[in-house]
């Protein structure tokens, strides 16, 4: 297994609910662009007690899935946004 690049992404983006603006996770994200999916390796900080549940409001904003063997979750389009 190869070792994840320790320059990866360094850019910590915060990812809130759309419903509620509760803040979800911290997220190393790589690139640019919309946000569709995180690796749950690379969350810093997650601030959801159910999986892929908001906490305040209680809406699902994800789903559970593998990508390309890794854990990760897929965002519901439009209930979630990050700055
Ligand atoms: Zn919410």
């Amino acid at each position: 297994m190869a070792k994840p690049n320790k320059k990866g992404p360094t850019k910590t983006v915060d990812i809130f609910c759309v419903a509620c603006n509760c803040l979800l996770f911290k997220y190393r994200k790589g690139g640019k662009g919309a946000l569709v999916k995180s690796f749950k390796e690379r969350i810093s900080q997650d601030y959801t007690v159910e999986s892929c549940v908001c906490p305040k409001c209680q809406k699902p904003f994800a789903r559970e899935t593998l990508i390309r063997g890794l854990p990760a979750y897929k965002f519901i389009g439009g209930k979630a946004w990050f700055k």
